[in-house]
């Protein structure tokens, strides 16, 4: 068995689908991305709060056997694609696990956090504000709440709300959300629930804060694959392009179907989903059929600002179970699930 694969994009799906193919004898696996970073998104809102940093070098991460290639992919085409430096690529298997991240926001106002280069343009306007400064973060996921909380700690001097359409963390528990009701009162942050934000000026914030849900970069889309209305790459069970049978995805940048289990934007989902891209491409070069992808989930892990955090045990289709564990526990457990992950992208566990 031999072949030439190409994983385009070195986040969690990413980097663990190409250590994972990179063990396979006479396979040639190249990763394009344009940073020589793995970037930990899940830290991204300590980044921007100024409390620590979010990256680590790529080659921490990756296979040795894994070639890099600095660059962005710009179009995919019949087996080759084109790069932003002007070069190009061949390809017999493609893995597509460029993310999210980036767009989606609903005005051109404001901040988001969800990219390395959103983050830090965050935490430099974060740095320049003065004492009392009204700071509005919109959005009451998981990123919201981590978000504010990591403010409110890190910068106790500012005036900080958090405002949401629905409930605030809305998919926890209702004992795991009063947690996340109480940490907000204790850290001083005014909340505002059951509102749409029409008038992001009319917030009179000095800082706003886009914590809204990620949008996916277009490339599937104008590469003429088939996509979904929000231009996720569409994939069959085995995370096949139901466009293209080379091209095999994983992570937020994909919809599966529904027998693949809810596929949650996260690095919960993004590793398995990598795993699973692995073995589809390793299948396909074989020329075997390959098996059905699936998730499950265990736990939501929420940091609530410095030293707390929040676990809310799931169910295998990620519904709430009736256990949460708060506060210091809560971040030692957060800050250990943060290190899992890296070690399961490095394929040292899962
Ligand atoms: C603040 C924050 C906190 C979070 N906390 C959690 C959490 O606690 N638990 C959890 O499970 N999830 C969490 N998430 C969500 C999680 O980070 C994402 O779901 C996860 O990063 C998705 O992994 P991915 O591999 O699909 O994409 P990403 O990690 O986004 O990686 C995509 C990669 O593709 C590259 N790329 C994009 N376009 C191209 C291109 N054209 N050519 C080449 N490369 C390209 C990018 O540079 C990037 O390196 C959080 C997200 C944020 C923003």
């Amino acid at each position: 068995m031999g072949g030439t694969v190409l994983v385009v994009g070195a986040g969690y799906a990413g980097v663990t689908a190409a250590n994972r193919l990179a063990r396979t004898s006479g396979t040639e696996v190249t990763l394009a991305d344009p940073r020589d970073e793995f970037v930990e998104r899940i830290r991204l809102h300590r980044l921007a709060a100024g409390s620590g940093p979010a990256t680590v070098p790529l080659a921490r991460v990756l296979d040795p056997r894994v070639r890099t290639r600095r660059a962005r992919v710009t179009a995919i085409g019949d087996g080759t694609v084109t790069l932003d430096d002007g070069g190009g690529l061949r390809f017999d298997r493609l893995v597509y696990a460029v993310g999210s991240g980036g767009s989606g926001t609903p005005a051109d106002e404001g901040y988001r956090v969800d990219t390395l280069e959103a983050a830090t343009r965050l935490r430099t306007a974060v740095a320049g504000l003065a004492a009392g400064a009204p700071v509005v973060v919109v959005g009451g996921g998981p990123t919201g709440v981590e978000t504010v909380t990591e403010l409110a700690g890190a910068r106790p001097d500012l005036r900080v709300r958090l405002v949401t359409d629905a409930e605030v963390a809305a998919g926890l528990g209702a004992p795991a959300r009063q947690r996340v009701r109480d940490r907000l009162a204790g850290l001083g942050v005014e909340l505002r629930e059951h509102t749409v934000v029409t008038d992001p000026i009319g917030l009179g914030a000095a800082l706003l804060v886009w914590a809204t849900r990620p949008g996916v970069p277009d490339l599937a889309r104008r590469s003429g694959l088939p996509v979904d209305g929000a231009g996720r790459l569409v994939v069959d069970r085995t995370l096949t392009s139901v466009g293209d049978a080379r091209i095999v995805g994983a992570g937020d940048a994909v919809v599966a179907p529904a027998e693949v289990g809810f596929v949650r934007e996260s690095c919960q989902a993004a590793v398995p989903l990598g795993v699973a891209a692995a073995r589809t491409v390793r299948a396909g070069l074989r020329g075997r059929p390959a098996p059905a992808a699936s998730v499950v989930y265990r736990a939501v892990c929420l940091s609530l600002g410095p030293g707390s955090g929040l676990v809310q045990a799931v169910d295998r289709r990620d519904v709430p179970r009736p256990l949460t564990v708060g506060g210091r526990t809560g971040a030692v457990v957060k800050e250990q699930v943060c290190r899992y992950t890296v070690r399961a992208v490095r394929g040292r566990v899962a």
